[in-house]
């Protein structure tokens, strides 16, 4: 027999546990069945960056062109990805280098833009009225340069970045050691980006997963949806490994897992995993400030309290969470070339997540073309931590009939009407 539900979220990673989160606030009755435990799925060993600056998508001009160039140097290269001839990749892959486009720019900024902003004022909210300790700093988010060519590359980004209302303060080699002084000697300049934060994501999931169960959610673990039945255009039941749920909605929030859940409701959703790792160590005697990005070599480095955090890495098409030992060693080395850092580190904890990807990089977001009680939240690629409070308010609204405070025609789960 099936259990009746009022909300039933599939995933409780940041987007899932957002949605709860919002939903509840609402007075909707929210279930959330996992595969695993909630809020320890792609979320909680990423850099933790709450990047409201990030108002290009991963899909714009120059992308394939950056991407080809470094798969000819793979041992220092920031990007790899699977070779199959698999057609549901390559149409894919095929997608994603049509969509490297100004044109994809200048359609998703604005929505980019305003998820970003509401999200990181969400975050604000709930870490304060929540009284959550998860070491957030809003100390905005540096990018560091050794090398020229790089360096003016990003303070052209930056300019458009600017126009478009993000704040941002540029250094140059007489004031970067100040603004970070664990920078090396040979870093050159730097790009702050003063709106952004970060926090530890592990400890901020594990607070949020707390506070959903405290304001009533059930939550079931190592409860993988397993099927669907749908009929008259709603979804009808959730099979699950926890028994079988009917569902006034059903949010769909499994991150790069989507298109296998989404599968038997014969639904296509475009979205590849991309592999990423981090280290977590001791922290090091030069901790730096803030937030960092380290340049060409795309790794991020995260102060959290009493530890350092590393990160890297983009592999598109992989679905395994195995750690590579070989990327592990060299995201150590890729912080040594920018940062004060002599000594090895004493790493805590490795991991690798997956980020879901889009073709044209932006999320899904919004009601399914084919069943009318079945939400798509997933497909935020580099920022689902960062875009996951903004996107579990749009998500309740949707779901209680209300306008959303943005424009989701972008956002579709329809590619076409995106495009339109
Ligand atoms: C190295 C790295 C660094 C990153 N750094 C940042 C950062 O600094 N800032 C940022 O914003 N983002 C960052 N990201 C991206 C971010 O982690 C992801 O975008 C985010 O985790 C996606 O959230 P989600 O809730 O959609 O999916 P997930 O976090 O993957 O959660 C999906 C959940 O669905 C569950 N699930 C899967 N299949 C099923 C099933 N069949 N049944 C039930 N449940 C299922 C999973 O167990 C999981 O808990 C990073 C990612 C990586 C890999």
């Amino acid at each position: 027999m099936a259990e009746n539900k009022d909300i039933l979220i599939i995933g409780g990673g940041p987007v899932g546990l957002s949605c709860a989160y919002y939903l509840l606030k609402s007075g909707r009755k929210v279930t959330i069945v996992d595969s695993n435990e909630i809020g320890k799925g792609s979320g909680s060993g990423n850099a933790g960056h709450i990047v409201p600056s990030h108002i290009i998508p991963l899909a714009a001009p120059g992308v394939v062109t950056s991407a080809l160039k470094w798969m000819l140097d793979p041992a220092h290269s920031p990007f790899g990805m699977k070779v199959s001839l698999d057609p549901t990749y390559l149409s894919w892959l095929w997608q994603f280098a049509s969509a490297c486009s100004q044109g994809n720019v200048s359609r998703s900024v604005q929505p980019l833009k305003e998820l970003g902003q509401l999200s990181a004022e969400n975050f604000a909210r709930i870490i304060a009225g929540e009284k959550i300790a998860c070491h957030y700093q809003t100390r905005g988010f540096l990018n560091l340069y050794k090398n020229q060519q790089a360096f003016d590359a990003g303070r052209h980004e930056s300019e458009f970045m600017q126009e478009h209302g993000i704040p941002v303060r540029v250094y140059g080699k007489s004031e970067i050691h100040d603004a970070e002084p664990a920078a090396r000697e040979d870093v050159i300049g730097g790009i702050h980006f003063t709106g952004d934060a970060h926090l530890h994501p592990a400890l901020f999931l594990k607070a949020l997963g707390e506070r959903v169960r405290a304001m009533g959610a059930e939550v079931y673990e190592n409860a993988s949806v397993t099927g669907f039945a749908s009929a008259e255009g709603k979804v009808r039941a959730v099979r699950t490994r926890a028994g079988e749920f009917e569902a006034e909605q059903v949010i769909l929030a499994a991150g790069a897992w989507t298109p296998i859940v989404a599968r038997s409701l014969n639904l296509k959703i475009p979205i590849q995993p991309a592999r990423g790792y981090s280290l977590t160590a001791a922290a090091i005697p030069n901790m730096p400030r803030q937030a960092l990005i380290l340049g060409d070599r795309r790794v991020a480095v995260s102060p959290l309290g009493d530890l350092i955090r590393v990160t890297g890495r983009l592999e598109v098409g992989n679905y395994s969470t195995e750690p590579n030992p070989r990327w592990i060693a060299r995201l150590e080395n890729f912080a040594r070339e920018y940062l004060r850092l002599d000594e090895k580190l004493n790493v805590k904890e490795t991991w690798a997540g997956l980020r879901p990807v889009t073709p044209d990089g932006v999320p899904i977001i919004g009601f399914s073309p084919k069943h009318k009680n079945l939400i798509l939240a997933t497909g935020h690629a580099m920022l689902g931590l960062s875009l996951g409070p903004g996107t579990g308010q749009v998500v309740a609204d949707l779901a209680n009939g209300k306008t959303p405070p943005l424009d989701l025609h972008a956002m579709s789960a329809d590619f076409a009407a995106r495009r339109a």
